[in-house]
């Protein structure tokens, strides 16, 4: 069986937070706002896996009106969507995505990203990620969020 699913997730640059993209502290002057750690990488990615499992999306799975999930390490919630799909015979065998930022530059940080979302479960040499701007277009143009839309390919028996 092959699944493909899709994942869009955007937040605020705002000033007063560290900015965490693929589990990793970016050198930048605002950071993005949210519930969680608001890794909007690792968001996207877990909406991906969650479409491919046909699991909805992380609101339901992680909702922001529970306590629990508040500051949450968004590589931990990760590494849940990944078991969950390992529990339905799955395993991620293709991540790609696009981080669509005005700045910081991220290109010299995408490895680190990468090493650091293995460790939640899908292997390095399985990641692909990219940076892009959106030519000063629109809210990621004009710096005001970080956007990202991911695509993981899931591969295995099913159950
Ligand atoms: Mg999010």
């Amino acid at each position: 069986m092959i699944r493909t699913g899709i994942g869009y997730d955007s937040h605020r640059l705002v000033e007063g937070r560290e900015l965490i993209l693929g589990g990793i502290v970016i050198p930048f002057d605002r950071g993005l706002e949210g519930h969680s750690d608001a890794d909007v990488l690792c968001h996207s990615i877990i909406d991906s896996v969650l479409g491919a499992l046909g699991e909805g999306d992380i609101g339901m799975h992680f909702p922001d009106t529970e306590a629990r999930w508040k500051d949450a390490s968004s590589i931990d919630l990760l590494k849940k969507v990944i078991e969950m799909a390992r529990e339905r015979g799955y395993e991620v065998s293709w991540v790609d995505a696009s981080i669509i930022a005005e700045a910081p530059k991220l290109g010299p940080h995408l490895e680190a990203m990468k090493k650091e979302i293995a460790g939640s479960g899908v292997k390095q040499d399985r990641i692909n990620l990219k940076a892009t701007t959106n030519e000063g277009m629109g809210f990621t143009g004009r710096g005001e969020g970080i956007a990202v839309i991911a695509v993981s390919t899931l591969t295995g028996t099913g159950s």
